[in-house]
C-alpha cells in the first residue's frame, strides 16, 4: 500500500510538472500568435530536437517550434514578434537540417522554424539555354539532385554532403570541389524569396532588390529567412572518373592544385586532403576505392609520413568514354604526384555526389555519427598557405585520425564581393577544413578538450602570424571579433542589419547581435 501511495504521488508530481511547463510556455507566447492558426509545438521532444545540432556541443532550448505550412505562416510569426517591438525578448531561428556546429540554428527561449516542414510549390525545373530550378528554402540538396536529374539537369555547385538545406548552405556559402569553376553555391543563385525581420515577403535578385539579395547570401541568416531560391543548373553527366593521387612534397601538391584550378577544362572537381601519421592507409583506402593497379599500389609504404592527397573528378557520359580516358591520361601526365599512387575508379554521378552519406550510414551503424564535432574551417590566402602548412601540419597537428583535413584552393573571381560572406583578399585562397569527431568522455588526443585546444592553437597562430585568414562557418564570441571577421564589410553588414532586421529578431544563435530588450 505504501508503494502504491508513493507511485501515485510520483505520477501526480510528474504530471503537474508537465502542466506547469506547458502553461509557462503558453503564457509567454504572445497572445496574438496564439490566435493565429499556426502549427506551433511545445512538447519536450520537439524542443529538445530543435536544441541540437551536428556539432553536438551547444543546446539552447527554444520556447516553441513552428512547422510552417506556407510562407505566410513564417511571415505572420515574424510580423507579430516585430509588432511587439523591442520590449519583447522573443527571437526566431530558421532551422534547416540542423547541421550547424555551434548552435547557429538555435534560439534560446525563442521560436525555431523548422524549414523542412515548409511546402511551397513542387520543385519546378526549367530547361533552355540557362536552366534553373525553383525550390523551397527548406529543401534538401539530395532531393534537388534526384528531381533535377529526372530532366537531365543538376545544380552546378555543391557541398560535399547533400543532406543539408538550401537556406542553410546559402546562409554560409556552399563550398566544394566545383567551386574553383562555378564559384560557391551562393554564386549559382538567380533569385530568392525572403521573409525579412519585419515580416515582409520580398522577391529579390541581382537586379531587383539587389541589396537584400546580396545581404542574404552568406548572411548567416541575419537579414531574412530564405523561403524560395532559383538555383542554376547544368546538363547532368551520368558517370564520374574519381581519382586520388598522393604527394609527399607540399609545394608540388599546391603547385599542381593551383595549376589545375586555372585550367578550367581539365577536371570538374578539385579537392585535396592531408594525411598525418596514419597507418594502414592503403588498406583502409582500398576498401572504399579501387586502385588502378593494386599490386603496384601495395608497394607504397605510407606509414608515419605526412602525405597530401589530391582528389579529382571528371564528369562524362558513356558515349564519351574513349575521349575522356585520353583526356584524363593526358591531364594526369602533367602532374608530379608519386607515380605508384594513382587510384582511379568510375562511379555514377549520384554515387559520387552523395559519397559522404555512405560514411554517414557506416558511422551511424557504429553509433559514431552523433558525437561532438569540434570542426574548424578556415580560408587561408594563397600567399600564406606554405607558412600555415609548416606550422599547423608540421607542429600543431600530430595526426589526422580524428577526421579528415581537407585543403584545396578556389578562385576569388568566382565569388561575388557584394554578398555578405567574408573571404581573404587574394585572387586564390584555400579552404582548410579540420573535420574532427571527438570520442565522448575521452581525455586523450581523441577527446573534445584536446581537439578544442588544438583548434585554439591553430586560430592563435593565424592571428599572431597575421595570415589574413577568415573562418568559414564562423563562430566568434564578441562583437569585436565579428568586426574583425567582416573587416571592410562590417559597416555594410551593420547597415544591412538595421534595414532588414532592425530589432535583431533573426538567427540569434550566430551570436552577432543581441535583441535589445
Ligand atoms: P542549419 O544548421 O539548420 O542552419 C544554419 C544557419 O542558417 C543558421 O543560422 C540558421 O538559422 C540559418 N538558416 C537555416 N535555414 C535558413 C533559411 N531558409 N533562411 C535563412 N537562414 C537559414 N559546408 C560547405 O560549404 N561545404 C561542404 O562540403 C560541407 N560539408 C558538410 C558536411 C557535413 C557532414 C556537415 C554536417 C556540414 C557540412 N557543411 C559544408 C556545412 C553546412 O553547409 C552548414 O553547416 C549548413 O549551415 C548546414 O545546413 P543546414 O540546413 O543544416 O543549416
Amino acid at each position: 500500500e505504501h508503494n502504491i501511495m508513493f507511485l501515485r504521488s510520483f505520477i501526480i508530481l510528474f504530471l503537474s510538472c508537465i502542466v506547469i511547463r506547458l502553461s509557462l510556455c503558453l503564457s509567454s507566447i504572445p497572445s496574438t500568435l496564439k490566435t493565429l492558426p499556426l502549427n506551433l509545438n511545445f512538447d519536450e521532444a520537439s524542443l529538445r530536437h530543435a536544441a541540437r545540432d551536428f556539432g553536438n556541443r551547444y543546446q539552447h532550448h527554444p520556447m516553441a517550434v513552428l512547422h510552417p505550412e506556407s510562407v505566410p505562416d513564417i511571415a505572420a510569426t515574424i510580423k507579430h514578434i516585430w509588432l511587439m517591438g523591442p520590449s519583447s525578448h522573443l527571437t526566431v531561428a530558421a532551422r534547416g537540417h540542423g547541421h550547424s556546429l555551434q548552435g547557429q540554428a538555435q534560439a534560446h527561449g525563442g521560436i525555431v522554424i523548422n524549414m523542412e516542414s515548409l511546402k511551397v510549390k513542387e520543385m519546378q525545373v526549367y530547361g533552355g539555354n540557362s536552366p534553373y530550378v525553383d525550390v523551397s528554402g527548406g529543401e534538401l540538396w539530395i532531393n534537388i539532385l534526384h528531381e533535377t536529374l529526372r530532366y537531365g539537369y543538376a545544380p552546378r555547385s555543391w557541398t560535399d554532403y547533400l543532406h543539408l538545406t538550401v537556406g542553410g548552405t546559402l546562409s554560409n556559402a556552399g563550398v566544394s570541389g566545383q567551386a574553383f569553376k562555378h564559384g560557391p553555391q551562393i554564386s549559382n543563385v538567380q533569385q530568392l524569396e525572403i521573409v525579412t525581420g519585419t515580416g515582409e515577403v520580398v522577391n529579390c535578385s541581382k537586379e531587383h532588390n539587389g541589396e537584400l539579395f546580396h545581404s542574404a547570401l552568406g548572411g548567416l541568416g541575419q537579414f531574412g529567412i530564405i523561403t524560395r531560391a532559383r538555383i542554376l543548373l547544368e546538363p547532368a553527366p551520368t558517370k564520374v572518373k574519381w581519382i586520388r593521387v598522393l604527394y609527399s612534397d607540399f609545394s608540388a601538391f599546391t603547385r599542381d592544385q593551383e595549376q589545375l584550378i586555372s585550367a578550367e577544362n581539365a577536371f570538374d572537381y578539385i579537392e585535396g586532403f592531408v594525411i598525418i601519421n596514419r597507418t594502414g592507409l592503403l588498406n583502409n583506402w582500398r576498401s572504399s576505392f579501387n586502385p588502378q593497379d593494386p599490386v603496384q599500389a601495395s608497394h607504397f609504404k605510407s606509414e608515419g609520413r605526412t602525405l597530401y592527397c589530391l582528389e579529382l573528378a571528371k564528369y562524362f557520359s558513356l558515349e564519351e568514354i574513349d575521349v575522356v580516358n585520353q583526356e584524363v591520361e593526358r591531364d594526369l601526365s602533367y602532374l608530379s604526384y608519386i607515380p605508384s599512387t594513382l587510384f582511379l575508379t568510375e562511379v555514377t554521378y549520384v554515387d559520387f555526389l552523395d559519397r559522404v552519406h555512405v560514411s554517414e550510414v557506416k558511422l551511424r551503424s557504429k553509433g559514431l555519427w552523433d558525437v561532438p564535432h569540434p570542426w574548424l574551417n578556415l580560408f587561408i590566402p594563397k600567399s600564406k598557405i606554405h607558412s600555415f602548412a609548416q606550422v599547423v601540419f608540421g607542429n600543431i597537428l600530430k595526426e589526422t585520425s580524428n577526421g579528415p583535413v581537407l585543403i584545396y584552393p578556389v578562385n576569388k573571381s568566382r565569388w561575388d564581393n557584394r554578398t555578405s560572406v567574408a573571404i581573404p583578399d587574394e585572387d586564390i585562397f584555400y579552404l582548410v577544413a579540420f573535420l574532427t569527431s571527438a570520442v565522448p568522455s575521452s581525455n586523450g588526443t581523441d577527446g573534445l578538450e584536446y581537439i578544442l585546444s588544438q583548434n585554439k592553437r591553430i586560430l592563435e597562430y593565424c592571428e599572431r602570424a597575421q595570415l589574413g585568414a577568415k573562418q568559414y562557418l564562423p563562430h566568434h564570441s564578441t562583437q569585436e571579433e565579428w568586426r574583425d571577421h567582416f573587416g571592410s564589410k562590417w559597416e555594410a553588414f551593420l547597415k544591412r542589419k538595421s534595414l532588414y532586421d532592425p530589432l535583431a529578431i533573426l538567427a540569434p544563435g550566430q551570436g552577432i547581435f543581441q535583441k535589445t530588450v
